[in-house]
């Protein structure tokens, strides 16, 4: 059976080399190294697909709201989206459907976050009213993101909700402020970028997981 506890990349794991990897030459300078390549990230999506698939499909026969966070979870969304439809396809004896929402949440200045945390887009969410909600998100850091729009979301009084993040990291410093609910990996505490993950708007046109170096981070700053 699938795991929907986090894949873990141990702290001694400082990625891979550049050399190895086509990465875009506009960014080649600002990068240390691939933590982990886009075709794992792929394989690992379309296992937690499964996993709530199979999960979903027994618990809740009704449709499943699934909210994207964007920007940073618009490709994770989409992927996971569509891997659970190809699940829909492949299997004969039972479905999920889905509907699709979509907000913005906006935190982070810099590779910090930010006490105040904007989101937009929730007025539109009348619908969730008695619905299974999954969130899905990019990445669970402290965790208060999180908090604070499940806490929006709950007034929206939907029947169910569940949290999906890509990515969850450790951190040495505090526990995180909540357990979600299916996980793709937890990485070490390095800043990230890559697969729709930004640095201050840039890096979102980069197919791989990569730590930033030092120099990229002076460079792009704000
Ligand atoms: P939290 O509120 O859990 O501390 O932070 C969550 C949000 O911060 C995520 O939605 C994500 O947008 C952003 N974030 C946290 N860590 C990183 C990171 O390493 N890289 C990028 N690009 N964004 C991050």
């Amino acid at each position: 059976l699938i795991d929907s506890d986090p894949l873990v990349i141990p702290d001694e794991f400082v990625g891979y080399p550049l050399r190895y990897f086509n990465l875009p030459l506009h960014y080649r300078d600002d990068l240390q190294s691939v933590l982990i390549p886009y075709g794992l990230v792929q394989d690992r999506i379309e296992a937690l697909a499964s996993s709530i698939f199979l999960d979903v499909h027994i618990h809740i026969p009704e449709q499943l709201v699934c909210l994207c966070v964007l920007k940073g979870g618009y490709r994770f969304f989409s992927d996971l989206v569509s891997k659970i439809q190809n699940e829909n396809r492949l299997q004969n004896d039972r479905s999920l459907p889905m509907s699709l929402e979509f907000i913005r949440c906006k935190s982070y200045v810099n590779d910090s976050s930010s006490e105040k945390l904007e989101i937009i887009g929730l007025s539109d969410l009348n619908s969730l009213k008695h619905k299974n909600l999954i969130v899905v998100e990019d990445m669970i850091d402290t965790g208060s993101t999180m908090v604070a729009l499940k806490k929006e979301l709950e007034k929206f009084q939907p029947k169910s909700v569940k949290i999906c993040t890509l990515f969850i990291k450790r951190r040495k410093d505090k526990k995180c402020l909540l357990k979600p609910d299916y996980v793709g990996f937890q990485i070490p505490d390095h800043f990230v970028v890559g697969y729709a993950l930004d640095y201050n708007e840039y890096f979102r046109d980069l197919e791989h997981i990569c730590i930033m170096e030092k120099s990229g981070i002076e460079k792009y700053k704000i």
